[in-house]
């Protein structure tokens, strides 16, 4: 890494003379090219994403929001906050978030028409199976709930599959891993909701057809709810089961135990069912509820401001992931980035006009709740917030950022990014990006932010997936993520005036 980054500061020194004619001639920003080459020298020479992330993803592991491991993130990111002596870290409870649940056993077996072993997982907050249970695997066609007659008293002990297969095959064109170019500057698309209230309306009857459904299945007393992954390859990509809410919600509640299995076996046993070949299975799912603390945490942490202190820039990614890998690209990668970023900045012994401050998110999976719920306990402070950065679209190096529809920011990153054009940061856009925690901040009206990445193989491969692990991380890329956002951070710090308010609040797509 080191001789990369060598030829690359050089360049970026010859760079530098232009980047700073074009500020002053455009916006007035006036950026400290001195602590540019420091930040630079510190996140891209003694880097230390690797440390952070192998510790966060090999050692603490998967971080569903309530589980075991969350708890040990929220606790081991305070606690290296403090070994860096950052000021005013704690680990602040946002509220009520439910029972936590995590998995403790998993095997099982195809074992007709041949024997296989099971690839799958337990889904989140799904229930446990008696010991080892065998029984036939059924498909049922359930479109409401007077379906169920046709069912009732037919399904005990056996596995039920009720999702109908789709077709899939070999992948002939591989998605690109980094953005070309062309594509960073390609006019924006007219902006459209992602989703209509009828659409969501319809999510919403479908997600409480299918709790209706596990109620019937678990009185019943079928053995297990069986669903299938929504990636090839044996990659599997469990999240909440079908009574998540519920069973989050109260506590002494048994769930239906529900499965995901990879595509390949759900596919191959329904193409069986279909020709008359008897299924059977065999499983032993063993979960467990954490029942004692029903609250969750956001770990925050600041470097106090000097004559401007009152006044606050926010960085901030989501701790908490889904559990099927160890969280590694979502979102180990953006809390590693920022994590990083402190250092930078603390270890640079930098003293910024307003303080920064970092959050490290819970509860992001569910629904932005960790964030949402930070902006709502905070009222106070938002109008002395100047902005919020975000970095959560998995392991790839930064290229740019949206200005949410805050085109008096646009000037402001353009000079603060634009000595990163050697590191691939070329686009400052026009329009909105959504998924994330940035947009608790945009619908209260303080500018949010979230960085445009690279896509790895965020959409393809890692995205809640098993497969989301310490492998799929691109180092280099978060080191030049880190350093980025260090200097972004820095800067909004040290200017004259807080960051543009944006027009009115314009919060587009969902979760
Ligand atoms: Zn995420």
């Amino acid at each position: 890494m080191k001789r990369g980054m060598q030829a690359v500061v050089t360049l970026a020194a010859m760079l530098l003379t232009a980047a700073m004619a074009a500020a002053q001639r455009v916006g007035g920003e006036q950026v400290d090219l001195d602590v540019l080459q420091r930040i630079r020298e510190e996140g891209l020479s003694h880097s230390q994403v690797s440390a952070l992330a192998g510790y966060l993803t090999d050692v603490i592991g998967p971080r569903l929001t309530g589980s075991s491991g969350m708890k040990r993130a929220n606790e081991w990111t305070a606690q290296t906050f403090r070994q860096w002596g950052l000021a005013n870290v704690a680990v602040e409870p946002w509220g009520r978030f439910g029972r936590g649940w995590e998995r403790v056993a998993f095997s099982g077996r195809i074992v007709e028409p041949f024997v296989q072993p099971l690839q799958g997982s337990a889904l989140a907050w799904s229930g446990s199976t008696r010991g080892t249970v065998t029984g036939p695997v059924v498909f049922v066609s359930i479109a409401d709930t007077s379906d169920f007659a046709r069912y009732r008293g037919t399904l005990r002990g056996a596995f039920v599959m009720r999702d109908t297969v789709i077709t899939v095959g070999p992948e002939f064109e591989r998605e690109p891993l980094r953005t070309p170019l062309e594509d960073l500057f390609a006019p924006v698309p007219t902006p459209e909701r992602r989703f209509t209230p009828e659409m969501r309306e319809r999510f919403r009857r479908a997600r409480e057809l299918t709790a209706t459904v596990a109620a019937f299945l678990r009185a019943e007393r079928a053995a297990a709810l069986l669903t299938y992954s929504s990636r090839q390859y044996a990659i599997l990509r469990p999240q909440g089961g079908p009574e998540s809410d519920q069973a989050r919600d109260s506590v002494g509640f048994e769930p239906l135990p529900a499965i995901q299995l990879s595509q390949e076996q759900y596919f191959q046993m329904y193409r069986n069912l279909q020709r008359g070949v008897p299924v059977r299975m065999e499983l032993n799912v063993q979960n467990r509820w954490l029942s004692d603390d029903l609250s969750a945490y956001n770990t925050v942490a600041e470097i106090p401001g000097s004559d401007l202190k009152g006044e606050v820039v926010m960085i901030g990614a989501h701790l908490d992931s889904w559990f099927g890998g160890t969280g590694a690209t979502d979102d180990g990668a953006g809390t590693v980035v920022m994590m990083e970023a402190m250092r930078i900045l603390k270890t640079l012994g930098l003293t910024p006009r307003r303080t920064i401050r970092i959050a490290l998110w819970s509860g992001e999976e569910q629904g932005l709740l960790g964030s949402a719920a930070w902006v709502a306990n905070h009222q106070a402070e938002l109008p002395r917030i100047s902005a919020y950065l975000n970095v959560d679209n998995g392991t790839g190096r930064v290229r740019g950022i949206w200005d949410q529809s805050n085109a008096a920011a646009i000037p402001v990153f353009e000079q603060i990014l634009w000595p990163f054009r050697d590191l691939g940061v070329v686009a400052v856009r026009h329009g909105n990006t959504g998924g994330t925690d940035h947009l608790s901040f945009v619908r209260a009206g303080v500018p949010g932010f979230n960085f445009i990445q690279d896509p790895i193989e965020y959409g393809t491969r890692t995205h809640h997936t098993d497969a989301d692990t310490f492998e799929r991380l691109v180092l280099d890329d978060l080191a030049q993520a880190a350093t980025v956002v260090a200097f972004t951070a820095y800067h909004l710090a040290m200017r004259d005036a807080m960051m543009p308010r944006p027009p009115a609040p314009a919060a587009t797509g969902g979760n």
